[in-house]
């Protein structure tokens, strides 16, 4: 099979690779859209078994981060980048700034950010060959750690789908919580304070107790989340939390929080619905991080201060987006991601079409 042919290659305008021989750089930054604004997605280290896996990975990647920028309404298009090596043991300033290089290279339609395996660290010498990189601390653009914005985005999604499906509000509602790192942990202290029953697990049993004590939830172990009676379950831990072996054991009505990658296949989605629960599409739910990263690329451009003013206009658009989502899927009688989708690819193919036009 070649490139063109792959299922995730759908809608790329372009996929670029590089290889740096002093240090042994290989990356693969992949563009999927432009029609917003320049594509802008996070750097992402992992020891992949082959470049077909790392290519796959970057291509999947990428075209998820057209539809979350589409859908949280910011001037940026997807893409992403992926470094074959192993983070722990393979990273170097100069490994970094020969990423950079390549990133250059692409000539701003990519912007580079944190993901799985990059610090901002790591980013800060990428950063002396390239200046399309955000998520750098220490100048008057930085938007910081956006997990704040992303809890508040998801805080008010959790919000939304209480009120659609159950006809109430956060008060007295049992939330089940898996994972509390950033996210996790601020989500759920907005929902203690709103007056939400939470009920919560993670790996990290020290988080787990500290943040329990600090917003008086009852823990469970990792494995039990699952069988817990909740009105709501936040996944807010890796991927693939919603699949055919947990979501029998799920009781809640609604599925929404603010890890990426919830449903572990579309057809998860499809049968969520069936079973009458209501998903709240992950990568809409979330937006809030990008939108902060947004803000910083756009004060960067500008040459401006980060604009916390602009950051939460989006946050406020987001939760109407949703909102949108939910009233097409009940219209519609579909499923949310299914709606979510075909309006972020709507959203994309509008702003192409407004782009030859002009
Ligand atoms: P984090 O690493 O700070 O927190 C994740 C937590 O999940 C950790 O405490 C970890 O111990 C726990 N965990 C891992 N596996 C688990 C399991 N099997 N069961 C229970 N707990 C488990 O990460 P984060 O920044 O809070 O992000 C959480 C999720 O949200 C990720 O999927 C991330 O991609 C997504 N996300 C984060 C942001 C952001 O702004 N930080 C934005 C968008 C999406």
């Amino acid at each position: 099979m070649t490139l063109f042919d792959s299922p995730s290659f759908e809608g790329h305008e372009g996929v670029h690779s590089f290889f740096d021989a002093r240090t042994g750089l290989k990356t693969i930054i992949a563009v999927h859209s432009t029609a917003r604004g320049p594509a802008a997605g996070g750097c992402r280290m992992w020891p992949y078994a082959s470049a077909d896996l790392a290519l796959e990975d970057a291509l999947r990647l990428s075209r998820a981060m057209s539809y979350k920028n589409a859908m949280a309404d910011i001037p940026l298009g997807g893409g992403k980048a992926v470094i074959i090596g192993d983070s722990r043991t393979q990273k170097t300033p100069a490994l970094f700034e020969a990423f950079g290089r390549a990133v250059d290279a692409v000539g701003g339609r990519y912007w580079t950010a944190e993901d799985v395996g990059v610090s901002p660290v790591d980013l800060s010498h990428a950063r002396k060959t390239t200046r399309f990189v955000a998520g750098l601390d220490g100048h008057p653009a930085a938007s910081g750690d956006p997990s704040p914005v992303t809890a508040e985005g998801v805080f008010r999604g959790v919000q939304l789908c209480v009120r659609r499906a159950l006809g109430r509000e956060l008060d007295g509602v049992t939330v089940a919580i898996q994972g509390v790192g950033h996210v996790g942990a601020l989500l759920a202290e907005k929902l203690a304070a709103a007056g939400a029953k939470l009920v919560m697990t993670d790996v990290n049993a020290e988080a787990l107790k500290e943040v329990a004590a600090r917003t008086g939830a009852k823990v469970v172990a990792p494995g039990e989340i699952f069988d817990v009676a909740a009105d709501v379950f936040a996944p807010c831990a890796l991927g693939g939390a919603v699949n055919a072996e947990t979501l029998p054991r799920l009781s809640a009505r609604i599925v929404a929080g603010g890890a990426n990658n919830q449903l572990a296949s579309p057809e998860i989605g499809r049968l969520l619905f069936e079973r009458g629960m209501l998903y709240a599409p992950d990568y809409v739910i979330n937006g809030g991080g990008i939108i902060n990263v947004a803000g910083e690329i756009a004060a960067l451009e500008a040459g401006t201060a980060f604009d916390a003013a602009w950051v939460a206009a989006k946050l406020d658009r987001l939760a109407e987006t949703l909102g949108e989502v939910l009233d097409r899927a009940v219209a519609e009688h579909r499923p949310t991601h299914e709606v979510a989708d075909e309006m972020a690819r709507a959203r994309i193919a509008q702003a192409a079409e407004a782009k030859l036009a002009a």
